[in-house]
């Protein structure tokens, strides 16, 4: 018997060669599952608890994702290229999830019949590339000059991600509003420049956009009503300075002998903060914001002097209005100038909905706006929340990159067709990988036809028959149980969002067909002691 050489740690499980490849392929099929029916104008959305009860309903697939939590090593790369593609470009993210998912599958039979992992990566490869090719070639380009060519383009793009959501039957309106928001920003279309704020009530429509930074008044003092709502023109104090008295005892031990030693602490106080409030009246600034709470005096000294004051105003919102008004958030008032002092050119405090809200229009240095999002339930305001910032990653992308393809699986029927005639004139078996993907492409029209309830087979036949008659971007068409030429019908989707979809998915192909052994020793971790450590304490 020849002895046995035990290289791993006792309970340490290996599992390796091509089982282990095909039990990856399986667990990223479950995961496909999950996601499979949200695809489309037809998906339906999925209801998510957390362990606190917390519930999220949702459509976006990058959401889903990172809640489901998964643990399985090989499925975690689809979660991870569901989060990439919603980083990179905001949408898509359903689709490149089930590409991956369809890839994975058609490539299944392969490993099974014992070709090697190395030669299906490499003609995956390939075909991600004639793909991302053919889509850069047949993409069309309107001009770019014209301003309303360029903002129908938007309007339509931000209408066809949105198309798949909740929101989808104010679909209109909220494509104007997407549109409206990121034009409003400047060239480098920073998206931390568009705040978006929920208030319970109302509908949907009364959902409204405010050229300028908004936000929530928080807790106020009696005083506080005194105070102008309104000025033109005024300078802007940011703060991070608390403008309150401090209960004494709260703050340290003091040994005092008598009441007049204890008067004076008190009146010491108190003349620091009149001194700090005094700087401020003499500054020149009208409107005073700090992410510190101010207290009553200070709130009636503004209101005396027909100040405006705000505090506890989140870190974000104090940053966006630095940025917009400019000035810069102080820590003392020592140095009051001009220099650090915002402004802008209209401030108002307004009534929306059940909230105040401080609004700031006609800010100076950045362009900015906000997103007031009303609506019933709040699960609902935060899927209007997500499905916008898809809209709007969409336009950004957009308006940047401009070239558009037709959706509805109109692209992914002419990659397969494209990949099917190319793979014709290969030799060996890069011929049938390469027909495999072409094959994997149509997933995503049959799914599209599946989750609206079609027969799938007869409308798939179909697009392939207009398809192979050059009818380039025939696809599903969602309202009629037909094909049609989604370029016509304005369904169209930036090709940034495609290209991006197929090499995320093309790669998590790859990684995971290159996987061939995963080694797991739940122990691993917690060995011996550090060296040099004499004495570390070890779990037991
Ligand atoms: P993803 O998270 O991948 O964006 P969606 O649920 O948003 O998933 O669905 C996107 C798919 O729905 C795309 O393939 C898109 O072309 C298609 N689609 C969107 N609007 C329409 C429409 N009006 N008719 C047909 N297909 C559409
Ligand atoms: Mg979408």
């Amino acid at each position: 018997m020849q002895p046995q050489i035990i290289l791993l740690k006792e309970g340490t499980e290996a599992s390796q060669g091509r089982s282990q490849i095909i039990s990856n392929i399986n667990a990223c099929q479950a995961i496909v599952d999950c996601v499979r029916t949200t695809l489309g104008p037809r998906g339906m959305d999925k209801l998510m608890v957390e362990a606190q009860g917390k519930a999220t309903i949702s459509n976006d697939g990058a959401t889903i994702m990172k809640l489901l939590d998964v643990v399985h090593p090989a499925a975690k790369t689809l979660v991870d290229i569901a989060k990439s593609q919603d980083a990179e470009v905001g949408d898509g993210t359903t689709s490149v999830v089930l590409l991956a998912g369809e890839f994975l599958k058609q490539m299944k039979p392969f490993i099974e019949e014992g070709v090697h992992s190395q030669i299906i990566i490499r003609s995956v490869r390939k075909a991600t590339q004639m793909a991302i090719q053919f889509i850069n070639e047949i993409a069309v380009k309107p001009k770019k000059d014209d301003e309303v060519e360029l903002r129908q383009l938007l309007e339509k793009c931000a209408a066809t991600a949105m198309s798949s959501k909740l929101i989808n039957q104010q679909k209109d309106f909220f494509s104007k509003m997407v549109v409206d928001a990121v034009m409003l920003l400047d060239e480098l279309l920073p998206l931390n420049m568009i705040g978006i704020k929920k208030v319970p009530g109302g509908a949907l429509e009364d959902t409204q956009l405010v050229a300028g930074v908004a936000f929530k008044k928080t807790f106020s003092y009696a005083g506080f009503e005194m105070q102008p709502k309104q000025y033109t023109n005024p300078k802007i104090a940011l703060l991070n300075i608390e403008l309150e008295l401090k209960a004494e005892r709260d703050n340290a031990e003091v040994r005092l002998e008598s009441v007049e030693e204890y008067q004076k602490v008190v009146d010491a106080e108190w003349t620091i903060l009149y001194d700090k409030l005094e700087k401020l009246h003499l500054s020149g600034a009208k409107v005073v914001l700090s992410k510190l709470p101010i207290g009553d005096v200070a709130t009636q000294y503004f209101a005396d002097r027909d100040m405006f004051c705000a505090g506890r105003v989140p870190d974000e919102d104090l940053k966006r209005t630095m940025k917009a008004c400019g000035g810069s958030i102080l820590t003392t008032v020592a140095d009051l100038g001009d220099s650090v002092l915002g402004t802008c050119q209209h401030f108002e405090e307004k009534q929306i909905g059940g909230d105040r809200f401080n609004i700031f229009m006609g800010c100076p240095q950045a362009k900015t706006c906000t997103i007031i999002i009303r609506g019933g339930a709040e699960q609902f305001m935060e899927e209007t929340e997500r499905s916008l910032h898809d809209a709007i990653m969409i336009v950004r992308r957009a308006t940047k990159n401009d070239a558009v393809v037709a959706g509805g699986g109109a692209i992914e029927m002419e990659l397969s067709k494209h990949l099917r005639d190319v793979s014709r004139s290969i030799a060996g078996k890069e011929q049938m990988l390469i027909s495999a993907i072409a094959r994997a492409l149509e997933v995503i029209p049959r799914q599209l036809c599946d989750n609206a309830g079609f027969d799938s087979t007869n409308i798939l036949n179909k697009l392939r028959q207009k398809h192979a008659q050059g009818n380039r971007w025939v696809g599903v068409d969602i309202l009629n149980e037909d094909v049609a030429d989604n370029m016509e019908k304005c369904v169209w989707e930036p090709s940034l969002v495609k290209i991006n979809a197929l090499s995320a998915a093309s790669e998590a192909t790859c990684l995971i067909l290159s996987v061939d052994e995963t080694i797991k020793n739940p122990k691993s971790g917690e060995g011996p002691a550090p060296p040099g450590r004499p004495g570390g304490r070890r779990p037991f």
